[in-house]
């Protein structure tokens, strides 16, 4: 089948993956790879911007390429591999970096948010963030890249610099990455309250036992104001339920739907049959993450024969920049 052009997508290696992760991300990037030579990349360098230690960061590659293999990522089509392992793309920051001027990148919310963040560590790294991450999705000549619209600033911000690049150095070496605007869903964690993520332990690991996840599951927090079994309650503020919309068959929605309104069904009740919907939807993944995992070098292969077609993209647009720019 024709493919609709390129997409690029990179994100930082956070070891193993969530439900939020998969929702919010990797069950996209499946579903792209349908439409679209993608270019699906594990931004380890990024990462060096706020990792405290480096010690597990091999790990976290290896933990969050399986799991992206086991969801449905097929290494045989899309280029999956290691930002650090295409030397190329730091070559291209520092090119770009002379485009950029300071005050804008200093001036970015999302600057100022890091350096809120990082108080103790502000590095030249973050300051530079946009700029590899512009680097990352041109050197790959994507076509597009999907983003939510909270992101979309950053890709508009890539736009600027390639677009600086291209005038200062008269050429065309470089293309504007456009945006597919996705709808990424914002899942929160078992709070309730906050975005589901690692750092506030409030997370559903794709990965975990059945029984592990049964019990993140029990203590998911659901409708605040109902505080007994007899109480009604009500399913469209209640984070189990937006959960069961995804993971339940319909029939079963309507009826959870219907019977918390009025208090036919209890909580305890509800959670263990998402549990166990979740669970048999995790089933094939976990499957598939013990198989692909029972041979870890199978997975660094895949991610070194991913750098290699990676490379071969990336020279090209290299040998383009660096005649553009005149470097002897
Ligand atoms: Fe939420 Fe289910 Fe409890 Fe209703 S019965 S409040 S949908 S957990």
């Amino acid at each position: 089948m024709t493919k609709k052009g390129r997409v690029f997508s990179g994100a930082r290696p956070t070891g193993r993956q969530h439900l939020g992760n998969y929702l919010g991300a990797i069950k996209n990037y499946v579903a792209l790879q349908d439409n679209y030579d993608c270019v699906y990349c594990i931004v380890d360098l990024h990462a060096l911007t706020t990792v405290e230690t480096t010690a597990d960061l091999k790990q976290n590659t290896y933990e969050m390429a399986l799991d992206w293999l086991a969801a449905g990522i097929r290494p045989e089509e899309t280029t999956l591999f290691v930002q650090s392992h295409v030397p190329q793309v730091t070559e291209l920051h520092t090119i770009l970096s002379m485009v950029t001027p300071l005050g804008k990148l200093t001036d970015l919310p999302t600057f100022k948010e890091k350096v809120r963040q990082n108080e103790g560590n502000i590095n030249y790294g973050l300051v530079g963030y946009p700029v590899l991450m512009t680097a990352d999705i041109v050197l790959y000549r994507s076509d597009v890249v999907p983003v939510g619209i909270d992101q979309a600033p950053h890709i508009e911000f890539a736009r600027e610099i390639v677009r600086s690049f291209n005038y200062r150095f008269q050429t065309k070496a470089l293309l504007e990455p456009q945006m597919k605007n996705t709808e990424i869903p914002k899942v929160l964690g078992i709070d309730g309250k906050e975005k589901m993520g690692k750092s506030l332990n409030n997370h559903i690991e794709l990965a975990a036992t059945p029984d592990e996840t049964r019990l993140r599951v029990m203590q998911m927090v659901t409708d605040p104001q109902r505080m007994k079994r007899t109480d009604p309650g009500n399913p469209d503020i209640c984070n189990v339920f937006s959960m069961h919309k995804i993971f339940t068959p319909a029939e079963d929605v309507e009826m959870i739907n219907r019977e918390c309104r009025v208090a036919g069904i209890g909580c305890v009740d509800c959670k263990k049959r998402f549990a166990e919907n979740l669970n048999k939807s995790l089933d094939p993944f976990r499957t598939r993450r013990a198989e692909i995992g029972k041979n870890p070098e199978d997975v660094w292969d895949i991610l070194h024969e991913g750098a290699k077609r990676a490379r071969v993209i990336a020279e090209k647009t290299m040998q383009d920049v660096r005649a553009a720019v005149q470097l002897p």
